[in-house]
This record gives C-alpha cells, sequence and structure tokens, in this order.
C-alpha cells in the first residue's frame, strides 16, 4: 500500500491505482492528500442507471467555468446534479481533458503496458462489467492545466500539498470510481504518483 498517512477511517488508494465504491444520497466523499501533488480522476454513474453519468462537458457549459468552486453542482449528461462541491482546499481542477489511457503513454510517450487511469476504472468497476467504451470522461480532481489565450494547455504540477482535500456531497445514489494518476511523464503529479485517502461520511452525520 506504499507510504500512506491514512488514519483508519479512511480508504488508502495507492499511488497508480484505483477504487470504486457505492455512495447514498446524503453521503459526503472527502478526498485527501497523503503527500500532495497528485491527481485523482473521478467518475460517476447514476447507481440506478448507469447510463447516466457525471459529465464534465454538460457541468462547464451550465457552470460557465473551466472547473468548479465551492457549492457548484457537477451535472450529468441529462444535467442532474450528482454532486456538490461542499469543500475544497485546493481550487484547481480539470474538467477538460481525458482520462491516462493505453494509448495516452503508448502514442505520446513512447511508453507500453504503463499503468492508466482507464485500466484503473476498468478494474475496479469490474463487478459492473463495464467496458471502456462505457466509461464517460473523468472531472480530474486538483490536477492544475494553465490554459493559454492562443489555446495551448503548460501540464503544471498539482498545488495540491500533504492535507489538502475536497469534499463532495452525494446527491443522488451513485457509483463513483477514482484513480490516483499515475501519470509520471508530464509533471502533471510533481513527477512521482503518489497515494490519496478516501473517508465517506454517511448521510445524517
Ligand atoms: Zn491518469
Amino acid at each position: 500500500m506504499g507510504e500512506s498517512l491514512a488514519d483508519p477511517a479512511e480508504i488508502v488508494v495507492p499511488a497508480g491505482h484505483g477504487h470504486a465504491l457505492t455512495l447514498p444520497a446524503g453521503a459526503l466523499l472527502t478526498i485527501r492528500q497523503t503527500r500532495g501533488r497528485q491527481v485523482v480522476d473521478l467518475i460517476a454513474f447514476r447507481a440506478d442507471d448507469l447510463t447516466e453519468r457525471l459529465s464534465p462537458a454538460h457541468t462547464m457549459a451550465s457552470l460557465g467555468r473551466l472547473w468548479p468552486r465551492v457549492g457548484d453542482s457537477l451535472l450529468s449528461n441529462r444535467r442532474t446534479p450528482l454532486l456538490e462541491l461542499v469543500e475544497d482546499t485546493v481550487g484547481r481542477h480539470d474538467l477538460t481533458l481525458a482520462a491516462c489511457d493505453p494509448w495516452r503513454y503508448r502514442y505520446d510517450y513512447g511508453v507500453t503496458e504503463h499503468p492508466n487511469c482507464s485500466d484503473n476504472f476498468l478494474a475496479a468497476l469490474r463487478p459492473r462489467a463495464l467496458q471502456r467504451h462505457d466509461l464517460p470522461p473523468p472531472v480530474n480532481l486538483f490536477q492544475y492545466l494553465r490554459y493559454r489565450a492562443d489555446g495551448r494547455i503548460d501540464f503544471r504540477p498539482s498545488p495540491a500539498r500533504a492535507g489538502d482535500h475536497v469534499t463532495l456531497r452525494v446527491l443522488v445514489p451513485l457509483l463513483v470510481a477514482v484513480s490516483a494518476c499515475p501519470m509520471d511523464r508530464n509533471p502533471i503529479n510533481g513527477g512521482r504518483p503518489r497515494d490519496v485517502a478516501l473517508r465517506i461520511t454517511p448521510p445524517g452525520d
């Protein structure tokens, strides 16, 4: 499990790996940095209808922003609010980029068989028999991209530090999967993927 600083009430997602959860409406999901500088890709599906998914593109359109702020809702592909961002100690995220996948490493970096978020989601969701084409685009929590005026993107190290976190309120029952992004070919994770920790607060607590 690596170098986790998580407490026993937390679920540690080891560096470069994924985890899936089913969460009831009203629950809070806190995603905490154990060492900092770690991007966490997050996807979500309505628990009762896996064809309705968290949609970064719909969310950006309705927010009129490239990433959410505290108080904003994250929407589905049918514009249903699925999650509300209720705490955020970092304030930088990305809704524009695809999850890393085997082809990202092969075509862009010349590396085969590299761990990747897409495979992590498939592994975490294996009991649901989801295929790669069933995976929606992710919300890239803690990812710091600089979007230049001429359209170029700078991939910057995540500004998240150890102990930083986001908390999301679950608005409808959800199947959620997260991946502690294994990217080590550009600087988004500070050059070395790290663990993150999850805490679930049940409804009403
Ligand atoms: Zn990734």
